[in-house]
């Protein structure tokens, strides 16, 4: 067995429910610190082949995962569905087809955008020196995602992991271990060499003994509760970690947009994946006189979803995914109700079904407009001016996506950089953690570095500089032993080569010829 872990302790167990029916899914026994210990130590044994692989080799085995996931596509839609609560639809909409576009992305392309590259080292180059940089992979890839995208996010760190050389424990949510079996048993059937791929089953203890036995790179998806203790822990052995945190992210409406599109795009944004989207819509702000006409909307179009279980075709909106988070969601709209805002539609639940709610009259100093809810929330409040937008926009601990609704594009771009967040769609919003092509990740809480993209490729590799002198017959100028004339020339380098000017640094000749025979003289 290759790629799953089958687990020691049988005692200690993972107990799998369906969100949506309360049914058990199945047991997971629990990886106990030791064997997550073992796996890591395993995985470092695999890299030492795995790193040696060609890209093509690389690419043949993502490409065949693929074909396997391809292939059992409903099977799998399914068992997300069961265990997250998600409709089907978002299933495939949300998960399987964008990591099925990343993973042939980073197939295709991982050796051209991890090419080898020349630098320009200005003057050095005239004395003979070249630079490049090569990626070397890091190592050993410890993986622990959220819940929320549990077939997608995981995956496809996974598979930007194995395309830079690397090898990957991963170690999955709770609510969602069947899922990220799963993800093992499909690269096992890829025919992926034995532990270049391991899975270990558990709650926070595992994760927490995957990022003691200290592997190379730690890509974390989670709270930034979790992401501060993990980053506290990966500092004992220095591990280099990404956070994808939490958001609270904005959507921000002007008169001028299309109010029917914004409308769809709020409801989309704010309820699906029942709300749990890192990047959902949780504040919308609507320029005041656009606020009547676009909240009518919002309401008459929410109140057509229909709450349902996932595997039904006519749900849109599935289960919330665990009670906790359902606890979490009642408790802003009842405490928006409690500040004085106005519950439009929603705000009941039965079971782990929580309808979504539409709030009007929110403003920023509501508790609920600046913590994360995770839910199928939608407040809306009003702003006078751009300046306005912009300002309750940033009036956030957090800083992941936002979105800028207008005609005016040259306005939607300029208020869009002025937004703290990582992403910043104009007229369009959420989805881009979907095109593995674009940078993913947080600014302030929301997170520290990418995924996805070069800049996520870029977590990782190590970038190594190889350097070379071409004509090694005489000693550098700065070499030992020194003396009034390296004194003298030394200033020749600040003032003139250090110009960074071919001309200024003809002017020093005379002085270094001098230096030279001094040292080849001793
Ligand atoms: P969580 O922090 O409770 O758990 C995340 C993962 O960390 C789980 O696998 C969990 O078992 C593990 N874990 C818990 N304690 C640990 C510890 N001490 N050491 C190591 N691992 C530990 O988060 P959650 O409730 O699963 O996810 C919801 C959060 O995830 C939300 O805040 C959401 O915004 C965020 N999220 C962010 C992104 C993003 O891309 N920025 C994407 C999805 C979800």
């Amino acid at each position: 067995m290759s790629a799953v872990l089958k687990i020691a302790n049988e005692s200690e167990e993972i107990i799998s429910y369906n969100p949506a029916t309360g049914a058990e899914i199945g047991r997971v026994a629990e990886t106990s610190a030791e064997e997550t210990k073992a796996a890591v130590e395993r995985s470092r044994e695999a890299f030492k082949a795995w790193r040696k692989t060609s890209f093509a080799e690389r690419k043949r085995f993502v490409m065949k995962a693929r074909e396997i996931i391809l292939a059992e596509m409903d099977e799998i839609a399914l068992l997300i569905s069961n265990e997250s609560g998600k409709p089907v639809a978002e299933a495939l909409s949300m998960e399987i087809a964008p990591v099925l576009d990343l993973m042939q992305y980073f197939a295709r392309n991982a050796e051209k955008l991890l090419k080898p590259r020349k630098i320009n080292i200005g003057l050095y180059a005239a004395l003979g020196r070249s630079s490049k940089i090569i990626y070397q992979p890091l190592g050993v890839v410890g993986i622990i995602p959220a819940w929320n995208y549990p077939f997608s996010i995981p995956l496809g760190e996974a598979v930007m992991s194995l395309m830079a050389g690397n090898t990957v424990v991963l170690k999955p949510s709770e609510l969602t271990p069947f899922i990220g079996l799963k993800i093992g048993e499909i690269f096992e059937k890829a025919g992926l060499p034995e532990n270049v791929v391991q899975i270990v089953s558990g709650a926070g203890q595992t994760g927490a003994a995957l990022v003691e036995s200290a592997p190379d790179k730690i890509m974390f998806t989670g709270s930034v509760a979790t992401g501060k203790k993990i980053a506290e822990s990966a500092a004992k052995n220095l591990t280099s970690i990404v956070l994808e945190l939490g958001g609270k992210d904005p959507m921000i409406v002007f008169a001028d947009a299309n109010l029917e599109i914004a409308a769809d795009a709020a409801v989309w944004g704010a309820f699906c994946n029942a709300g749990q989207s890192c990047s959902s819509v949780e504040r919308l702000y609507v320029e005041e006189s656009a606020v009547e006409n676009l909240t009518n909307l919002i309401v008459e179009k929410t109140r057509k979803l229909k709450l349902g279980k996932g595997n039904d075709a006519a749900t849109d909106i599935g289960a919330m995914s665990s009670e906790r988070q359902l606890k979490i969601v009642a408790d802003h709209v009842e405490s928006f109700e409690k500040e004085g805002a106005k519950i439009l539609t929603g705000g009941k639940h039965h079971d782990l079904f929580f309808e979504p709610t539409v709030i009007s009259g929110a403003n920023n100093s509501m508790r609920a407009m600046q913590e994360e809810t995770f839910g199928p929330t939608l407040p809306i409040a009003t702003f006078r001016t751009e300046e306005e937008a912009v300002k309750l926009a940033n009036d956030s601990e957090f800083g992941l996506t936002a979105s800028v609704w207008t005609k005016d594009l040259s306005k939607g771009k300029r208020i869009a950089e002025r937004i703290e967040a990582g992403t910043v769609c104009v007229n369009e919003v959420l989805y881009t953690h979907g095109i593995g092509q674009t940078p993913w990740g947080g600014f302030k809480n929301s997170g520290r570095g990418r995924t996805h993209g070069l800049e996520g490729l870029m977590e990782l590799v190590q970038p190594q500089h190889i350097h070379v002198n071409r004509v090694a017959i005489l000693p550098n100028a700065w070499w030992l032993p020194y003396g009034a004339t390296a004194i003298e020339t030394f200033k020749g380098f600040a003032r003139y080569f250090a110009s960074g000017s071919l001309f200024q640094t003809s002017k020093l000749v005379p002085q270094l010829l001098k230096r030279i025979k001094e040292l080849r003289k001793k």
